[in-house]
């Protein structure tokens, strides 16, 4: 079958950028040789979501051990790419309809982290923190494939008579911005987003959905600013080159006064540092009232520094981390959100976000790396859509 897949080596990581169309062999359920498949699933991807961690792939900024030591493991000279998925069911192992109730032709999206279910946090119902989890498309394979094989445990039950395909491919993302919202209460809120990419873009809708009262966006790029204020923030602040800096890290003051001012001279409730930058998180920090809330998204490797550090404590300011979706309360606050029509979010989750489907839609089996390249850096979100029906599993 036809792959989107890292086919290089450890040490051609450095010099090389990209992923490949290539040729590998189809997943299939196996139960006399591999038992576990009694619980897994085949699935044809119908479209499929290009993430911002597989341009950390293909650009070469991340994930690189978590790829090798898991084909190295795997026995496996390739890694099939992709987690954000809408598809098919096309075969289930002999427990999957028993015990998860799945059966050819469902039509699912999938949770990415595939947890273990043994270890503490499992256990306890916190499986988004599970110790021993895989990561579809970088420690097992993924979903830019014509078929892909999962655990039906991770499955989601999409109605794409209620959520548009497209939209559906990406309720993975979409999930992020939901388990940042909900990690404290926004209703009546003030809030500011540090970081308007894609996951900072779908916050600002939850964000709305949820209650928060006044949103602010900050970013560099006046792009994703224009986009950002076409969702409905109160308030953009383009971050501006600053020479008044002492260190790479010091808050831009000139975003606290901004931000200040629009909040009472205090700040705001609740700030999100969705930039992976260490500035924007000193400026997230600073930019919060006392007694306010921090919730940290953006990923950056390496180490930060905290300037200031005494006032966190002394203004009572509360940090939080957000790392993939509560599984599965995430999932169906995002479902009950896209099927709401209260708020537009699919509407504007297409019409803006996604361009309508002008230019970041693109046909998965004319992959061209070239074009696909500039797609990648021009649009928030790029989507896949499958030829339809392209193989069916024979018996
Ligand atoms: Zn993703
Ligand atoms: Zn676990």
């Amino acid at each position: 079958m036809k792959a989107l897949t890292l086919d290089i080596t450890r040490e051609d990581w450095e010099t090389s950028t990209g992923m490949t169309f290539s040729d590998v062999d189809s997943p299939e359920l196996n139960e006399s040789k591999k038992p576990d498949d009694a619980n897994k699933v085949i699935i044809k991807p119908l479209y499929t979501g290009f993430c911002g961690s597989d341009k950390g792939i293909w650009f070469r900024h991340a994930f690189k051990d978590m790829i090798f030591d898991s084909m190295e493991s795997d026995n496996q000279s390739y890694r099939i790419c992709g987690h954000e998925l809408l598809g098919e069911i096309v075969d289930v192992g002999s427990y999957s309809e028993k015990n998860y109730g799945y059966k050819p032709g469902d039509i699912v999206s999938t949770e990415s982290h595939i947890f273990c279910g043994r270890c503490h946090q499992c256990k306890i119902g916190d499986a988004h923190v599970c110790s021993d989890h895989k990561i579809i498309g970088i420690s097992t394979d993924g979903c830019f494939a014509e078929l892909v094989k999962l655990p039906a445990r991770e499955l989601w039950k999409t109605d794409t008579n209620l959520i548009r395909p497209e939209v559906a491919a990406i309720q993975e993302p979409l999930g992020n911005a939901v388990h940042a919202c909900s990690r404290v209460d926004l209703r009546g809120k003030t809030l500011a987003i540090f970081g308007c990419g894609t996951i900072g873009l779908l916050s600002i809708l939850v964000a709305r959905a949820m209650g928060a009262a006044v949103i602010i966006g900050v970013d560099p790029n006046p792009e994703n600013l224009r986009l950002a204020e076409s969702l409905g923030l109160d308030l953009s602040i383009q971050v501006q080159p600053s020479s008044k800096k002492l260190n790479s890290y010091d808050p831009d003051f000139d975003i606290v006064r901004i931000i200040r001012e629009k909040c009472y001279g205090e700040g705001v409730d609740v700030a999100m540092e969705m930039a992976g930058s260490n500035q924007a998180l000193n400026t997230a920090i600073s930019s919060t009232r006392a007694g306010g809330d921090i919730i940290l998204f953006g990923l950056s490797a390496g180490d930060y520094t905290l300037s200031n550090f005494q006032e966190i404590i002394m203004y009572g300011k509360s940090l939080h981390s957000v790392v993939g979706r509560r599984v599965f309360q995430t999932w169906y606050i995002l479902s009950n959100l896209l099927k709401s029509k209260g708020h537009d979010l699919q509407d504007k989750i297409y019409e803006i976000i996604l361009n309508k489907g002008e230019g970041t839609v693109v046909p998965f089996h004319s992959f061209d790396k070239k074009t696909f390249e500039e797609s990648i850096q021009k649009y928030p979100k790029i989507i896949f859509k499958y030829e339809t029906p392209y193989l069916l599993l024979e018996d």
